[in-house]
């Protein structure tokens, strides 16, 4: 098929929930896709912060392909060496003590409000505006966008809204009933807006006070995303719950809920439950790729090409007046524009750079952690191209 007859054919037989660009893939190597026609881009998005490891790497290649032919899934009822491999490894990388796992970011974040919920006895929870946590229907009531809520009302009780940074309207948020704190280190979808300085330490400080439990959703920071394998530790601060997905099993569907052992332990045989969660055949990716990120060192990567990927928008900003400002950490970037970036990810992805665009005006890089400053200098020269049309 060539990506015409792809696009005519979605149309008539896929819901229209996505404004796709018009573009089929088909293959992809570290941090290059190729489109129907060969045609290569450099994947500045890797799958949305998914594909760290990047591309159809062998070693995770690998791994699915012996699993799969031993063993796809199980169901929970029975263990598994992949499943307890894999609790093992990501214990030992985080400052957790016990892992549960699902399929998306979206059901780990609801996972770990039931596990607050049920750890604390308290029911309300208070989020960020301009936060986003995913669509099923708890999610979507803790994502602090009404462009995301409209039209799925009602929603969940027992989520209160407060502004991202503000430590003191969180203080002033916490009642009786308050079970925890929700966060994203870095908001993601809304813009990759970095927290103040001393905010995440803050939020914890006062969460120990008042002693209610304070989650991260790291659904898109995590696995070395930021510079450290998880934002947690690019700030120093040990949440009591972490929300996990994305770029948790190279590419594999796949969500994860890491606690301290006194929370983790307040889910009991019965209380909480994942058909697919957890299967040999994620948990054998997942594996592998977490060991692509230790053995390659990708995090240090993550650090070094970020600054120099973020050096580089630094460059750009200061010659195009449309750049209003360049942040983020590790390979979790974003540039502000003060136009709206549709025309010009569109015009990046003509000129073979895929990059997309957060809260309207951000442009956003979350590239594979395994790009190259070649690349990145490639990426950074057409993005000039690009922005020149923009600025007089
Ligand atoms: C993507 C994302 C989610 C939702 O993940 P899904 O796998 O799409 O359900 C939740 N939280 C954050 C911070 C995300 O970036």
């Amino acid at each position: 098929m060539n990506t015409e007859e792809i696009m005519a054919m979605d149309k008539k037989y896929v819901m229209q929930t996505y404004g796709r660009q018009p573009l089929a893939l088909k293959k992809g190597s570290g941090a290059v896709v190729w489109d129907m026609d060969g045609k290569s881009y450099i994947d500045c998005l890797a799958g949305i912060a998914v594909n760290n490891v990047g591309h159809a790497h062998p070693k995770v290649a690998e791994a699915i392909c012996n699993q799969a032919k031993n063993l796809i899934h199980t169901s929970n009822l029975y263990y598994t060496e992949q499943q307890v491999e894999l609790a093992k490894l990501l214990v030992g990388v985080s400052p957790h003590d016990l892992a549960f796992f699902c399929n998306s970011g979206a059901e780990a974040v609801e996972g770990s409000i039931k596990l607050a919920r049920k750890h604390t006895g308290k029911g309300d929870i208070i989020a960020m505006e301009n936060s986003f946590h995913g669509r099923t229907l708890a999610a979507l009531s803790a994502t602090g966008q009404k462009i995301y809520q409209k039209g799925f009302g009602p929603l969940n009780p027992g989520f209160t809204h407060v502004p991202y940074g503000n430590l003191e309207a969180v203080q002033k948020a916490i009642t009786d009933e308050t079970a925890a704190v929700l966060v994203e280190a870095i908001q993601g979808e809304g813009g990759v807006v970095m927290p103040p300085e001393g905010y995440l330490k803050g939020l914890k400080e006062l969460c120990e006070e008042k002693g209610i439990l304070l989650i991260f959703d790291e659904v898109q920071t995590g696995f070395g995303r930021t510079g450290e394998m998880f934002a947690s530790q690019t700030f120093d601060v040990t949440p009591d719950i972490s929300a996990l997905a994305k770029g948790i099993a190279g590419g594999l569907p796949m969500g994860a809920i890491l606690a301290s052992k006194e929370v983790g332990s307040a889910f009991q045989p019965g209380d909480h439950a994942a058909t697919f969660g957890g299967s040999p055949l994620a948990c054998a990716a997942a594996n592998a790729s977490l060991n692509v990120i230790l053995d390659e060192d990708l995090l240090t990567k993550s650090k070094e090409n970020g600054s120099y990927f973020q050096s580089k928008l630094n460059f750009l900003k200061e010659d195009h007046g449309i750049v209003e400002d360049v942040r983020g950490s590790g390979l979790m970037l974003g540039m502000e524009l003060d136009v709206e970036c549709r025309d010009i990810v569109n015009n990046m992805r003509e000129k073979g750079v895929l990059i997309n665009c957060a809260a309207g005006k951000v442009l956003r890089f979350v590239p594979p952690l395994v790009i190259e400053n070649e690349q990145i200098d490639t990426v950074s020269c057409i993005l000039g191209d690009v922005l020149k049309n923009y600025s007089d």
